[in-house]
């Protein structure tokens, strides 16, 4: 039974529920979920606390395994509109050189926040910009995750090749490997926690093959091996970049990640898109996971990532909302529904499900993030909850609830829990002032736009 001093909360009787054997609730206590409670039952733990969630679809938290939070300060960008990646990134990179630790900060909190009220609990961010002025950045991200009590793997990203050695971005947004690694290390010994109900993770992640010199790709991993840390990178996302490493290494996408040493189940790369049959048989076997963005896919008209065959061939698929600048929102539950309906022009309707998408969103970006300890609704795991009211006119007439969340087009969660702690109520972030935040995340969006056109 429960620990005297640990009270138990019971949500009661769910609309409907996206786990097996809690259709009369869940029953949490502390941080984790303590029992399911099957149709009809009662709990047995002894329970402090009723939640009333008759009115609610209950999911495990959503988990979303790539993003670029300070994105959020370029979102529809006048210069940047209508462009392929390639031109899109360098429509971009001279602009993000200016973004300033302030600037990080708020546009890490907007875009966490607006996570959070769209039902994700977990989230990854990929941040590869180090000029001179944003040195702490991942210390700046640490904060602001702590602050808002979300569960984060924040990426040490790096760029290392700029465009007088033949890369993409320009030589004021690299780094020498040596700072990247030195810092990789301290991040790693300052915030990284391998224990079950982790709260901040370290992943280290170079940011592309035409960012980053080969060196980097090989220590960066030998890094990772000697702290079990997970590495992550964007890989095979355009044609552009398949020609640049054909070009550059003489090799494509697959064979340069081998060749680095990075096929491995501590890899999850973000896109994965453009493999022939040999590199997804590859891929699949050596366990390398893939986070799907299809907004971002779909908005840089990059291509349709090969989920299905990836995920026969072995490999685990996640999704993610991608940067800020290619989706142009943070909304994971809305990309749960782009990603069923990407997917179906692949691989037809019957292939495709919600139960698919929720799949993707819950196990399948828990397990892209090495965690057994997240992304499911059952006995021991940690209390990340996202619970949605089906009480708008976009839902009105709907008759399956599950269903119903992805086909009618949710945008808001009503309740998240995580770590058995509500975070957000009533559709609101607990303790936020939502039009302040967005006050000083505009000022500062504005405030980059006027530093860049300098
Ligand atoms: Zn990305």
């Amino acid at each position: 039974m429960l620990d005297t001093d640990q009270s138990a909360v019971w949500i009661k009787n769910p609309l409907a529920v996206y786990a097996d054997n809690s259709d009369s609730g869940v029953v949490i206590s502390g941080n984790k979920i303590i029992e399911l409670v099957p149709l009809g039952r009662l709990p047995k733990a002894d329970i402090n606390e009723v939640y009333d969630a008759s009115n609610s679809v209950l999911l495990p938290g959503l988990i979303n395994t790539h993003h670029h939070f300070y994105q959020t300060l370029t979102r529809a960008y006048p210069e940047a509109l209508n462009k392929d990646l390639f031109p899109w990134l360098k429509s971009l990179y001279k602009v993000w050189a200016n973004i300033e630790p302030e600037m990080l900060a708020v546009s890490t909190e907007l875009a966490l926040s607006e996570l959070l009220l769209s039902g994700c609990t977990t989230a990854s961010d990929h941040h590869y910009l180090f000029p001179s002025q944003l040195e702490n950045a991942i210390d700046i991200q640490v904060e602001e995750a702590q602050k808002i009590g979300m569960r984060v793997t924040l990426t040490r990203g790096s760029m290392s090749l700029g465009e007088k050695d033949g890369g993409l971005p320009p030589q004021s947004v690299v780094q020498t490997k040596r700072d990247i690694l030195l810092d990789s290390e301290r991040l790693i010994k300052k915030y990284h926690n391998n224990k079950e109900g982790a709260m901040t993770q370290i992943a280290l992640a170079p940011c592309s093959p035409f960012s980053v010199t080969k060196d980097l790709m090989i220590e960066t991993a030998g890094l990772a091996q000697q702290y079990d840390v997970r590495l992550h990178t964007h890989l095979a996302e355009t044609i552009d970049e398949e020609k640049f490493c054909l070009e550059k290494f003489g090799l494509r996408t697959v064979d340069y990640l081998e060749s680095v040493g990075w096929l491995s189940n501590k890899t999850w790369l973000a896109h994965g898109i453009h493999f022939n049959k040999q590199e997804i048989q590859k891929l699949g076997e050596s366990g390398v996971g893939i986070c799907h963005c299809p907004s971002s896919n779909m908005m840089l008209a990059s291509g349709i990532c090969h989920s299905l065959e990836l995920e026969e061939s072995g490999s685990t698929i996640g999704l993610g909302v991608d940067g800020s600048a290619s989706n142009d929102g943070s909304n994971m539950i809305a990309e749960l529904r782009q990603a069923m309906y990407l997917q179906r022009l692949r691989y037809g309707a019957s292939r495709v499900t919600h139960q698919k998408a929720y799949d993707w969103a819950t196990k399948g970006s828990a397990a892209l993030l090495g965690r057994s300890d997240i992304g499911e609704i059952a006995i021991g795991k940690q209390a990340d909850l996202a619970l949605f009211k089906l009480d708008e006119l976009r839902f009105s007439g709907s008759h399956d609830s599950l269903a119903a969340l992805l086909l009618c087009g949710a945008q808001k969660a009503d309740r998240v829990m995580i770590a058995g702690k509500w975070k957000v109520v009533d559709g609101k972030i607990d303790g936020q002032d939502e039009a302040e935040l967005i006050s000083r995340h505009s000022n500062a969006a504005i405030k980059l736009r006027q530093l860049a056109n300098v």
